[in-house]
């Protein structure tokens, strides 16, 4: 079991919080990536995780061997909803 080499997403809120990790743009070819950003330690390297931009939920992704489909399906909810706070 592999478990404890991630990170879980509320120690990676909390970095995200200190400023221990942060949020970087991510240029990638999918429309996606214009509606999530990619969380990055303070080394600058890509953790397993990215944000949408719009409610700041994060996603585990692993670029090179997630898929897209799971952002995309979230990002057609999350963009689209007009609900007011
Ligand atoms: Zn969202």
């Amino acid at each position: 079991m592999a478990d404890q080499e991630y990170e879980n997403k509320s120690v990676v809120k909390r970095k995200l919080q200190q400023g221990d990790y942060s949020l970087k743009k991510f240029n990638g070819r999918s429309v996606v990536w214009s509606k999530f950003t990619q969380v990055v330690d303070d080394k600058d390297n890509y953790t397993n995780y990215v944000a949408c931009n719009k409610c700041i939920i994060l996603f585990c992704f692993k670029h090179g061997s997630s898929g897209t489909s799971t952002l995309a399906r979230h990002a057609d909810r999350c963009f689209n909803s007009n609900c007011k706070v």
